[in-house]
C-alpha cells in the first residue's frame, strides 16, 4: 500500500523552491508535530508551545543536531485541525540556505518524523475534505502555471469552477434516486412518486448540464501547451550540451566535473510550432547510499521523469554502458523514450542498435534528426500527460461522458416505459461517474496517478 495512505505519520518537507534563498520554509504535518517541535525548536520568549491553542506565529531558534549555532526561526503552528491538511501543522521559516533547511531536515527527522511524499500535504487536504479532486489538481496547476492564462484557468478550477455545478448536479440526481427507490419500495401500492414527464424532464435537465460542462472543458482543453521533454542519463554523458545544442542557446550549465545540474533546469523551444518544455535533470548517482543535496537531486530528477511526456535518454558513446544504464535499458519506461548517443564526434565505441540517435553537441551533427524525432513523438504522446489542466479534463472529461451517455439510456428507459429499476441502475451509474470527478468516489490508483506528480512540499 502506498505511503500516501498512512496519515497518522508524521511527515516533514522543504516546502520553499530549491536553491539558496532569503528565506526557507519546512513544512510538517501529523499527529506528533507539536511533541515535535519541543525537541527542535526554541521559542525566544519561552512560549510552552503545548499550551498554544490557536493558530500562532512565534519568533525562537532551531535546535539542529549537527550544529552548535542555533539558527533564528519564526515557527508557524496550526496546532489544532484547523490546518490545509487538518492535523497539527507547522512551518519552520528560517534562512534559506540549503544545508541550513537539510540539516533541519534531518532534525526534525531524527526527532520521529519521516519524509513527505509528493503532493502528500495536499493529499492529506484531500482526505480531510478540505479540497475536491479538481482543487487538488488545481493546486499543482497553479504551481505549474508558465503564464497569465494558465494561472488563470487553474485559479478558476480552484476556485470550484468544475466543482460547484458538478456538486448542485449530483444534489439533484441524489434527489431523484431518492424518489425512484422510494417508488420501487411501494411498487405493489402503485403508489407512484414521480411521473415519467418529470422524471423525464429532470433527466434532460441534468444531461444538458453536463453537456454544457464538457463543452467548457474541451474549450479549456485548448488552451493546452506543448509537450514536456525531460533529458535523462548518467552524469557527465553530455545532458546539458545537449539541452543547448537544442535551444540554439546556452540555457544548462555546462562543466567537465560531473553532477553540476544539481537540480533541474527546463527551458522552451519551438519545433515546428510544436512548444516543447525540455527539462535537464541531475544526473543518475551510481554510488551507494545517494546523500545529501545528490539524494535530493535524485529525487527531483525521479519526478521530473514522472511528470515527462517524452525521454531522451543519453548514453556516452565514448565508453561502454554501466550497470544502470543496462538495467534502464532492459526495461520499458512509462512514458515514449528517444535513446540519443552523445559525444559522436569522438570515435566511439559504443554500437546501440539503429534506433539510437547519434549526436555530437560539440559539431552539432544529429541534432536536426533529433529534433525531427521529439516533434514526432509529440504526436504520439498523449497530450494531456503533462499538463495539470488538461490532465484533470482528461480524467473528468471520461467521466462525464460516461454519466451523459447513462442519463441519455435513462431517458430512452423512461419512454420505453421499461420499468424504474432500469432508470435507477443508469442514475446510480451516472452518479458514481460524477462522483469520481470531485472525488467522492476514488481509487487509490486515481489518487497515486494524482499526487505522485506533485513536487514534494506541496
Ligand atoms: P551532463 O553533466 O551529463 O549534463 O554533461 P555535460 O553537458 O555537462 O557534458 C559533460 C562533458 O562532456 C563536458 O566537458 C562537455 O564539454 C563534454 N561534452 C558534452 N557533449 C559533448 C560532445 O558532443 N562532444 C564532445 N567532444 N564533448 C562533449
Amino acid at each position: 500500500m502506498s505511503r500516501l495512505y498512512h496519515p497518522d505519520d508524521t511527515i516533514v518537507a522543504i516546502a520553499s523552491p530549491p536553491g539558496g534563498a532569503y528565506r526557507g520554509v519546512v513544512r510538517l504535518s501529523g499527529p506528533t508535530v507539536v511533541t515535535l517541535l519541543r525537541e527542535v525548536f526554541d521559542s525566544q520568549a519561552g512560549t510552552q508551545i503545548d499550551q498554544v491553542r490557536c493558530a500562532s506565529v512565534i519568533p525562537g531558534y532551531l535546535r539542529l543536531r549537527q550544529w552548535d549555532a542555533d539558527p533564528p526561526c519564526d515557527l508557524y503552528l496550526w496546532p489544532g485541525t484547523s490546518s490545509y491538511t487538518r492535523q497539527p501543522t507547522a512551518e519552520l521559516h528560517t534562512v534559506g540556505s540549503p544545508a541550513l533547511l537539510e540539516a533541519a531536515l534531518e532534525t526534525v527527522c531524527g526527532a520521529g518524523a519521516r519524509l513527505a511524499e509528493p503532493g502528500e500535504f495536499t493529499m492529506r487536504a484531500f482526505l480531510a475534505g478540505r479540497l475536491d479532486l479538481t482543487q487538488a489538481e488545481a493546486v499543482m496547476a497553479v504551481i505549474d502555471a508558465s503564464g497569465p492564462q494558465q494561472l488563470d484557468t487553474a485559479l478558476q478550477q480552484l476556485a470550484g469552477g468544475l466543482t460547484l455545478p458538478l456538486t448542485e448536479l449530483r444534489e439533484n440526481l441524489l434527489n431523484l434516486l431518492a424518489r425512484l427507490e422510494a417508488g420501487l419500495d411501494f411498487v405493489e401500492e402503485d403508489i407512484e412518486f414521480i411521473g415519467a414527464a418529470e422524471l423525464e424532464s429532470q433527466l434532460k435537465l441534468s444531461a444538458d448540464r453536463i453537456q454544457e460542462t464538457l463543452l467548457q472543458m474541451e474549450s479549456r482543453l485548448q488552451t493546452v501547451e506543448g509537450i514536456r521533454v525531460v533529458l535523462v542519463g548518467a552524469p557527465n554523458v553530455g545532458k546539458s550540451s545537449l539541452l543547448n545544442a537544442i535551444a540554439g542557446k546556452t540555457a544548462a550549465i555546462v562543466s567537465e566535473a560531473p553532477g553540476t545540474t544539481r537540480d533541474y533546469i527546463t527551458c522552451r523551444v519551438d519545433i515546428d510550432g510544436v512548444a516543447c518544455e525540455l527539462v535537464d535533470t541531475a544526473g543518475v548517482e551510481m554510488a551507494n547510499p545517494v546523500r545529501g543535496t545528490a539524494a535530493a537531486a535524485q529525487q527531483v530528477t525521479s519526478q521530473q521523469r514522472r511528470r515527462a511526456n517524452l525521454q531522451i535518454f543519453c548514453i556516452d558513446s565514448t565508453r561502454p554502458l554501466n550497470a544502470w544504464e543496462r538495467g534502464e535499458l532492459s526495461s520499458q519506461p512509462p512514458e515514449p523514450r528517444l535513446l540519443v548517443l552523445t559525444k559522436c564526434d569522438y570515435p566511439n565505441v559504443l554500437q546501440l542498435g539503429k534506433d539510437a540517435i547519434r549526436t555530437s553537441s560539440r559539431t552539432g551533427s544529429g541534432v536536426k534528426e533529433l529534433l525531427l524525432a521529439i516533434y514526432r513523438s509529440a504526436f504520439l504522446v498523449d497530450d494531456s500527460l503533462g499538463n495539470v489542466v488538461a490532465t484533470t479534463a482528461a480524467r473528468c472529461h471520461k467521466s462525464l461522458t460516461a454519466a451523459h451517455e447513462s442519463l441519455a439510456r435513462a431517458m430512452l428507459e423512461v419512454q420505453g416505459a421499461t420499468g424504474e429499476e432500469l432508470v435507477a441502475t443508469e442514475v446510480r451509474f451516472a452518479l458514481d461517474e460524477l462522483g469520481k470527478v470531485v472525488g467522492a468516489v476514488y481509487t487509490e490508483d486515481v489518487l497515486d496517478r494524482i499526487f505522485s506528480r506533485f513536487c514534494i512540499g506541496k
